[in-house]
């Protein structure tokens, strides 16, 4: 067989999941040294596939964030598909999407069951943009220290047994709505753990995090029941987010296990682009050493892997004669230009010092004393200022990568120095502007950030995402003392564990808007289901406090056609934003202030989110942001249309 015929069978046979084997006529796209088609065995002409002008990429929402997916499309195949990205629920909604064209290609994990459907083909990750995405528990260094050695065994043992197809299972079982748990410990009892003796400290039970897509659901549950029948209490800890939050969560002490994929959590943590390998040796020992210096340890991998497969139906396959990732290059708008793989990122002063390595507890040299000379100037004292990373160093950068954004691991990388020196050229920015040493006068910027509102302005503040039990009261005190009114965009599903904060903001006059019921891409949604996202949401606002809302804004922006008028038709009008912070990605609170208040002008609808994650940042900037704007002379009242 030549090269112009092809198997698509990806890395999947080698998970031991199923063997997709589609064959498809087409040329192979590849390099000038190939030989020309021969003609095909039969007399009449194949049809000649047509050109993929562009595409659509359905993902789940963290592909903007995941290393394997938009910035790995970027750095190894040189393609952008950030415009191309449509965010949508993992699983069943990116399939159906393929099917009914609103998407040409979609992202499903390796454990997807979705992924034994025979009008799927995966696309050959042909210049090996995925790195080994074993699935692996991590913890504090404490927790063994604390716990014995016990745990560690008892946890390695339930990773022993962990397969990808055992995790496919359980996530067909969860969706065919068999609770995670149950999934979880069928599993579990096919196993003879129980006959181990266990010898664990006692104390309070084991809580393992888990993100919110199936996949982590059931693997989580899967390490609790594993933990349960060896005699140790365990529980699963639900969080409302991805990858940033269970690294937070695990250092603010509100998980003790975290549990994730070798390669997306090294390149997270790290930051680098080259840490991460094909071969899941590289990778998991990359990530213990790097865990090691933040004091986590790493605990052994599974052979379960869950990877990013990039798949399209049969008929896209044949019809533009697709077979590999490579094959979409021509149809995606060129990445700016990144290192090749194996390359890390150029750096500049003061890094240079630094050559590959990034900085940690044990370091020493003038590197060190010029990363602890950084912290001083941008406001985070790292001790004496002595060349010694230390733990008082180490905290002083914890504390910085929280406030930019960036995973508290303490580790000073390139991407932590990069952005220490813009927060510390920042800070001296605005110092020469107040000391009046500057020497010409900068234009003046449009609209003035600190200058005085006209008589009468406005600012329409909304928050979507809640109602959070955590971040919504704080909001709602923050409002109150500034008199102000918003609108809280809430997900219908939390309204009713949340009915007393929505009843306490309508007490306080703000207005509840609807956000859908489970927050997916309306875009994507069939007429029946998207009033029953709307509907749903509409009865659970009004059951808690008594009025219909009037207002809807769709998850992530994104409209169909169709959207508004459907919308119309359920008595809400749609509510965009003129100004967004980006509050959600913890840019750090003197970006989501500096984004509100250099943006504003009267009548401004700004978005914040008061759920979907930890808000720290959003709460800290809106006193600031309310302070200065009612300073100006803003008032705050509901947006139009709510
Ligand atoms: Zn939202």
């Amino acid at each position: 067989m030549s090269g112009r015929w092809w198997v698509a069978a990806g890395g999947l046979a080698a998970a031991g999941l199923l063997v997709l084997t589609v064959v498809v006529a087409g040329p192979l796209r590849a390099g000038g040294d190939q030989p020309p088609p021969e003609p095909p065995p039969s007399d009449q002409e194949p049809p000649q596939p047509e050109t993929l002008e562009s595409f659509r990429l359905g993902a789940p929402a963290d592909c903007g964030t995941n290393p394997f997916c938009l910035d790995g499309l970027g750095r190894t195949y040189g393609i952008d598909v950030t415009e191309l990205l449509v965010p949508m629920e993992p699983g069943e909604p990116i399939v159906t999407a393929l099917r009914e064209g609103t998407v040409e290609v979609g992202v499903l994990f390796t454990t997807d069951p979705l992924l034994a459907e025979e009008d799927l083909v995966v696309l050959d990750d042909d210049l090996g943009m995925l790195a080994a995405e074993n699935v692996v528990p991590y913890s504090r260094a404490e927790l063994i220290e604390q716990r014995g050695d016990g745990l560690r065994d008892a946890l390695d043992r339930v990773s022993e047994v962990l397969t990808t197809e055992a995790v496919s299972r359980m996530v067909a079982e969860l969706r065919a709505g068999t609770p995670a748990d149950l999934a979880a410990s069928q599993l579990i009892e096919t196993l003879d753990l129980d006959t181990v003796e266990v010898e664990v400290e006692r104390g309070d039970p084991i809580r393992i995090g888990a993100e919110r897509f199936d996949e982590d659901v059931v693997i989580a549950h899967a390490y609790v029941a594993g933990l349960l029948t060896q005699g140790v209490d365990a529980a699963v800890v639900e969080l409302d987010g991805f990858r940033a939050l269970e690294v937070a969560s695990l250092l603010d002490r509100e998980i003790d296990v975290a549990i994730d994929y070798a390669g997306s959590l090294l390149e997270f943590l790290d930051g680098f682009a080259s840490l991460a390998s094909p071969d899941p040796k590289e990778t998991v020992a990359a990530l213990g050493e790097l865990l090691a210096v933040a004091d986590y340890e790493l605990f052994a991998p599974s052979p379960a892997t869950s990877a990013n497969t990039f798949v399209v139906t049969a008929a896209t396959a044949e019809r533009y004669g697709l077979s590999a990732l490579s094959d979409l290059v021509d149809a995606a708008p060129a990445a700016e230009a990144t290192p090749p793989p194996g390359v890390r990122p150029e750096v500049t002063e003061p890094l240079v010092l630094l050559g590959d390595a990034a900085l940690r507890v044990g370091d020493t040299g003038p590197a060190v004393l010029q990363l602890q000379e950084l912290l001083q100037a941008a406001g985070y004292p790292p001790g004496p200022l002595n060349g010694i990373f230390e733990e008082p160093t180490r905290r002083a950068v914890a504390a910085f990568q929280t406030d930019a954004g960036l995973p508290p691991t303490g580790v000073a990388g390139p991407q932590t120095l990069a952005a220490l020196e813009a927060a510390v050229a920042a800070a001296e920015e605005t110092e020469s502007e107040t000391d009046g040493s500057g020497g010409t006068p900068p234009p003046d910027p449009e609209p003035a950030p600190d200058r005085p509102a006209p008589d009468g302005a406005v600012v329409h503040l909304t928050f979507d995402d809640g109602p959070n039990a955590t971040y919504t009261p704080q909001v709602l005190d923050l409002l109150a003392r500034y008199d102000a009114q918003a609108v809280f965009f809430a997900i219908g599903q939390q309204v009713s564990g949340g009915s007393a904060l929505v009843q306490r903001a309508t007490a306080d006059g703000h207005r509840l808007g609807n956000h859908s019921w489970s927050h997916p891409s309306l875009a994507e949604l069939s007429r029946p289901a998207f009033d029953q996202e709307i509907g749903r949401t509409q009865d659970a606002v009004q059951a808690a406090t008594g009025r219909r809302p009037t207002c809807l804004r769709p998850p992530y922006g994104a409209m169909g056609s169709q959207t508004r008028s459907w919308a119309a038709e359920a008595g809400l009008e749609v509510v965009l934003w003129d100004i967004d912070p980006q509050d959600w990605a913890r840019p750090g609170v003197d970006s989501i202030v500096r984004s509100v208040i250099d943006h504003v002008r009267p009548g401004d609808v700004v978005l914040f989110h008061d759920g979907g994650g930890n808000r720290e940042q959003t709460v800290a900037a809106l006193e600031r942001i309310l302070d200065q704007l009612s300073d100006r002379g803003f008032s705050f009242t509901i947006a139009p249309g709510c």
